[in-house]
């Protein structure tokens, strides 16, 4: 039995880690960050060890499932190696104690042709890759770096390694919102499911968002007059509710931070790669793991630290979008990884 389930003061149980290896990205999506970015300096960024020491401390404490985040998790040199490590905590020798149900990732795409098989050798089942365009011109706009055919060609070689693809694709007035029923289709048409995710408005970035912001209740209004849709009891545990496209077959899920609030069912924290464990994606709340791991007595002192985030995980986030706002938080998604 894992020594005190982590627990919030809300009653909440925390069985889900999301782990950020790196805070640096290979693209520059507008919505997340600027295009000229100070990246975390690497002595300050924890060795693929001490990651490794953290996300057996939160097994320890009854995670169950671990989420490699970034930034963008794989451009961090040697990342599989912690991949293959935590992998061997899914399916645990005889006698060794077990505790991982799931090992996912959520990646830009770029680089998983390279990995594809590696991820599924250790024990990655299912993965999420975010993809907010198909067409060409349209991605080197938001991404700010022309490489559509690379995230399609890694998507593609995921399928083939036998990974499950989730894609993630952030709506955007103006923008790709045209193009969401065209992307459904496409998806379902590959066998993937498909989130699609309200902004959120986190960290200082060009433009206001406002001018993108697209609330889902208006996307799920305009697909349910083109498909049907209906809902679906599939959790992936995650915040995103699900429903089957008769006419595709397919599933789409929806993320709905500002329109439809997840924060009663929270079940999550987020551990940054200097070891900061934010205990809320929109909230300021943290303690530091960095220190508690390089101390005398990690141990306790871990233990310690992952009782206080329990005692400080506020209730929900107070996300706004409106015109000229500033944002909610300054600190980038890329920090914490979503
Ligand atoms: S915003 Fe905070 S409380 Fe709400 S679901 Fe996310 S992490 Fe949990």
């Amino acid at each position: 039995m894992p020594s005190a389930p982590l627990l919030d003061s809300f009653g909440r149980g925390i069985t889900y880690l999301r782990l950020s290896v790196t805070d640096r990205c290979d693209l520059r999506c507008t919505y997340c960050m600027a295009e000229r970015m100070a990246f975390l300096p690497r002595s300050e960024v924890l060795s693929l060890e001490e990651l490794h020491r953290l996300a057996l401390a939160f097994i320890e404490r009854g995670v169950t499932k671990i989420r490699l985040t970034g930034g963008e998790p794989l451009v961090r040199r040697d990342v599989i190696d912690l991949v293959r490590a935590l992998g061997r905590r899914l399916e645990p020798a005889e006698g060794q104690q077990g505790g991982l149900e799931e090992l996912t990732l959520t990646t830009n795409g770029t680089r998983l042709t390279e990995f594809a098989d590696d991820l599924a050798a250790a024990g990655v089942r299912r993965i999420n890759v975010s993809l907010d365009t198909l067409d060409r011109a349209l991605f080197a706009r938001l991404a700010r770096r022309d490489r559509l055919p690379q995230v399609l060609e890694g998507i593609a070689a995921a399928k083939a390694a036998g990974l499950a693809v989730k894609l993630n694709t952030v709506a955007l007035k103006g923008l790709n919102e045209h193009e969401i029923p065209a992307l459904v289709e496409w998806a379902h048409g590959h066998g993937h499911d498909l989130t699609l995710i309200e902004v959120m408005p986190l960290g200082e970035v060009e433009g206001d968002r406002a001018d993108h912001y697209l609330p889902l209740t208006v996307v799920r209004e305009r697909l349910a007059a083109r498909w049907t849709l209906i809902e679906s009891g599939h959790r992936t545990g995650g915040p995103a509710s699900y429903f089957e496209v008769a006419e595709t077959g397919g599933r789409i899920g929806f993320i709905t931070p500002l329109t439809g609030n997840f924060c009663a069912t929270c079940n999550r924290v987020r551990v940054t790669a200097t070891g900061e464990l934010y205990t809320c994606l929109g909230g300021t709340e943290k303690v530091d793991l960095r220190a508690a791991l390089r101390s005398d007595e990690p141990e306790a002192a871990l233990a310690a630290a992952l009782d206080e985030a329990m005692r400080i995980k506020p209730e929900r986030h107070h996300f706004r979008i409106a015109p000229g706002a500033a944002p909610a938080l300054r600190r980038h998604m890329s920090l914490t990884g979503g």
